[in-house]
């Protein structure tokens, strides 16, 4: 059987500054052509979904846990579609749920077809960003037992569409509706507090929280901020007609205070952007927070997130102490920040494991590995390979298990931990990040001569 995917995608460039802006729109089409047993590996897909949870947290194999077969949805949970004969069924993600979880939850929906369509769509959208509220939609055929298309809105003017053929194959295509985006600077003094100072300029709580972060790594606010300190956010922010989207990239975040000094953080964009090292540095490369530098992988994708789930059978909590990232055999598994090898061998759950001891006494744990590269007593340092990601140990699926214990032994989301070492970006990735750094400064500078802001930088 043969998988296809479409992606169709509006590129939008912009080019100029506040304000007036300019967007052309082009297409870019690529079509990815995989070769599947589709049935066999939603099977295992599936499978090994509802059986490493049950893993992870210890407790005991269920035994053939799906039933793909669908009754028909009950016609009081549907809505009939004007024009056709189709039916959908709507949902929506919820707070602390993964994407799965969040579609076993719809009332009515068949668990292996809810497994199916988070697989489908796993290759195509990253589930890192879900956020609480976005939508989905379920599209019934008059039967109400078959599905026919799935969409996904995390934003008004995104869908994530699948569409299933009479052989069972879904395409995917992303529908974007054309999006203006406009760069912004808001500077400002403190009054306050900085939160309170860009809540004032009308940045939603999430960009906020995101320049927070950044500056966090670089300024003590607690015994260094004063009142009339100075900051500026260089930022993109989206538009469709005049409503504003939320989101936007953080291109630069300055801050300057007489006992905090000056301080700058710049974005870098990899050529991918999935790559981890999509993230926010100091001038000279060191990496602030988000920084992927401290992955354990070269490319994130979280297939069961960290903490409590809900058990797609048995409907029973588990505890997730570590977060799994999809990964092929053999893919590099790296040390996250310089440490000591603490452990390296192989037991029957966990199969090949390494566990690392940071300076900080953090300890960090990698999971189902192929090959252990470390011995114990080993130093490494930060983005040193340690392993190969495998599926050793009670899995049915090649992935990474990573985990992080809190000196105090308390097992910490990894997805949250604020940076364990300061990785700092290297060779080519540098290069082009002193590139973007340049032409950030130009349009920051520019923008401070022409408001006559005078900082540490410029005076
Ligand atoms: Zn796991």
């Amino acid at each position: 059987m043969t998988y296809i995917c479409i992606n169709i995608k509006y590129t939008l460039f912009s080019t100029s500054i506040e304000g007036t802006n300019q967007i052309g729109a082009g297409i870019k089409n690529f079509i990815i052509t995989h070769h599947h047993n589709l049935v066999a590996a939603i099977a295992l897909i599936a499978f090994s979904v509802v059986v490493l949870c049950s893993f992870d947290s210890g407790q005991a194999m269920v035994q053939n846990p799906l039933d793909l077969k669908a009754e028909a949805v009950p016609d009081s949970l549907l809505e009939k579609m004007s024009n056709t004969n189709n039916y959908t069924l709507s949902g929506s993600i919820l707070p602390n749920e993964g994407f799965t979880n969040s579609l076993i939850a719809i009332e009515g929906i068949n668990i292996g077809h809810a497994i199916e369509l988070s697989n489908a769509l796993r290759f195509h959208v990253d589930f890192r960003f879900l956020k609480a509220g976005e939508k989905f939609k379920v599209v019934y055929d008059s039967t109400k037992t078959k599905i026919v298309e799935f969409e996904f809105m995390p934003d008004v003017v995104t869908t994530h569409k699948l569409t299933k053929d009479s052989s069972g194959t879904y395409s995917y295509k992303e529908i974007s509706l054309p999006v203006e985006t406009k760069f912004r600077f808001i500077t400002g003094k403190i009054e306050t507090t900085l939160n309170q100072a860009l809540l004032d300029n009308d940045i939603p709580r999430s960009t906020s929280q995101v320049v927070n972060g950044i500056l966090e790594c670089v300024v003590n606010f607690r015994s260094d901020a004063r009142v009339g300190d100075q900051f500026t956010v260089y930022m993109e922010e989206y538009y469709y007609y005049s409503k504003k989207l939320s989101g936007g990239k953080i291109h630069y975040v300055s801050y300057e205070g007489k006992r905090s000094g000056f301080h700058e953080a710049f974005r870098f964009d990899d050529v991918d952007p999935l790559s981890a090292y999509n993230a926010h540095y100091t001038k000279d490369g060191k990496a602030l927070i988000h920084s992927a530098l401290r992955l354990p992988i070269d490319k994130i994708h979280v297939t069961s997130p960290f903490g409590g789930r809900r058990h797609p059978v048995t409907g029973k909590r588990s505890f997730h102490s570590g977060v799994d990232y999809r990964g092929h055999i053999g893919d590099p598994v790296y040390a996250v920040a310089k440490g000591k090898i603490v452990y390296s061998g192989y037991d029957k759950l966990n199969g090949n494991k390494v566990v690392v001891k940071h300076t900080d006494g953090t300890k960090t744990y990698y999971l189902h590995l192929s090959k252990r590269l470390v011995k114990k007593g080993n130093s490494v340092v930060a983005r040193q390979q340690i392993a190969k990601l495998g599926r050793t140990g009670r899995v049915t699926g090649p992935h990474l298990h990573f985990g992080i214990k809190s000196s105090k032994g308390k097992w910490v989301n990894p997805l949250l931990k604020r940076m364990i070492a300061t990785p700092k970006l290297k060779a080519e990735k540098y290069a082009r990040f002193l590139t973007q750094v340049e032409e950030t400064s130009l349009k920051v500078n520019e923008y401070r001569e022409k408001n006559k802001i005078f900082t540490l930088s410029n005076l």
